[in-house]
């Protein structure tokens, strides 16, 4: 027999989800929408209300019946819960408080002299929690924790390799379940990153979506479903190391000829060098030297945009994606040569295929850790978070 526990959970979600991404109905509609009788609604959203993850439209409860009111509608209350979203980076710490319709409310930056110990960042994100919680209409509504870290992390939130922090398999949800008495997410950043960009956006019909994020490296993340493409141990979508020659550049992986090598921060370097460019490898100053009309310039980003091409070719012929997204600090740089890869995209893949929809990500400095806390939001609140066994995806469990 179904764990009624579950099945509530379950149908709450289903609601929350529903009104997340289409905003204020009656209970009627929703009972229609989700297949759910009058009265279960009502029994669901009364459990709802009472946490303040949904609240009723004063609007429609000052109507007067006589003039035809519509019933009363219900719709996710912003206020009533948080998301502590925590980037950790190489030189600073970012934060973002969110709120239950993923609107940030705060922000805060850290900044480091040199990359911060594991011990360390956790405190600076028990500081921000405390500074958070300082205030009135927070208090103790801080629902869960989203972290980011700048590499691979293990499904059961063991943080594997990370060596421009200085770390190796580091049990951050360890120490951060430690530190915190809510449910904490463990994340690889640019996993981070492209669930916030996917996730805030619940209008779109985002059915798989593969990100990019290109600067120093050239990171990436798939969402199917709404969900992160884990793989099996939760390190898949490195499409950075998708090979693309058997020779090339040394990777910092240790290969050679992977993608990242061909379209990163040093590739553009490399470029210009070569057109012989009067400007280096800093993304505005190469789009401000293009608009100025150099031709050097211009040159070493087509290069650069059809070696991504050539990358987002075969991601393409994998994974049939509806949408690319492409973000990160080459955003000025990739922005000029849009047009041209959709056009070599949509004339390299397999026939009969349809091209997906390339665009650049909004570039919001605090995304990263805005997508944390979207994470901690998905793995406590929405339908699709949780698999048939009915755990939630996303919040993991401890190796022990
Ligand atoms: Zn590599």
């Amino acid at each position: 027999m179904a764990n009624q526990g579950f099945i509530r959970n379950m149908n709450q979600r289903r609601i929350l989800t529903l009104l997340r991404r289409e905003g204020g109905l009656t209970r009627a509609e929703i009972a229609r929408r989700l297949a759910l009788t009058r009265s279960a609604v009502t029994y669901l959203a009364d459990g709802l209300l009472s946490e303040r993850l949904v609240a009723e439209a004063p609007d429609n409860n000052e109507m007067p019946r006589e003039a035809g009111r519509p019933g009363v509608t219900l719709s996710i209350d912003p206020g009533g819960n948080y998301f502590l979203g925590a980037e950790i980076g190489v030189t600073a710490m970012r934060f973002a408080l969110v709120d239950m319709t993923l609107k940030p409310v705060k922000a805060k930056t850290v900044e480091w002299r040199k990359p911060p110990s594991p011990a360390e960042a956790i405190r600076a994100i028990e500081a921000f929690l405390r500074a958070c919680s300082a205030e009135k209409r927070v208090g103790r509504r801080i629902r869960a924790i989203g972290i980011t870290v700048p590499g691979l992390v293990r499904g059961d939130g063991m943080v594997l390799h990370l060596p421009i922090l200085g770390w190796r398999d580091v049990n951050l949800l360890a120490l951060a379940r430690a530190a915190f008495r809510i449910p904490v997410a463990i994340e690889n950043d640019t996993n981070g990153v492209a669930f916030g960009e996917v996730y805030r956006h619940p209008k779109l019909s985002h059915d798989l979506v593969l990100f990019l994020r290109l600067g120093n490296g050239c990171g990436g993340a798939a969402i199917l479903d709404g969900n992160l493409l884990r793989g099996t141990s939760g390190v898949a979508a490195e499409f950075g190391h998708m090979r693309i020659a058997d020779h090339g550049p040394l990777c910092h992986c240790g290969q050679r000829g992977c993608l990242e090598t061909y379209v990163n921060l040093a590739a553009l370097g490399r470029y210009l060098a070569e057109a012989e460019a009067r400007v280096g490898p800093d993304p505005v100053q190469v789009s401000d030297a293009i608009g100025a009309g150099d031709d050097a310039a211009t040159a070493a980003v087509e290069r650069l945009t059809a070696h991504l091409a050539t990358g987002i070719i075969s991601l393409t012929n994998v994974f049939n994606p509806s949408d690319i997204v492409l973000g990160g600090a080459m955003r000025p740089v990739l922005a000029l040569g849009l047009e041209r890869l959709r056009d070599v995209v949509a004339g390299g893949i397999v026939a009969g295929m349809p091209p997906p929809k390339i665009a650049l990500s909004a570039g919001d400095p605090y995304e990263c850790a805005i997508g944390a806390a979207a994470i901690a939001h998905h793995a406590q609140f929405d339908v699709s978070a949780l698999s048939v066994g009915g755990q939630a995806n996303g919040a993991q469990r401890p190796a022990d």
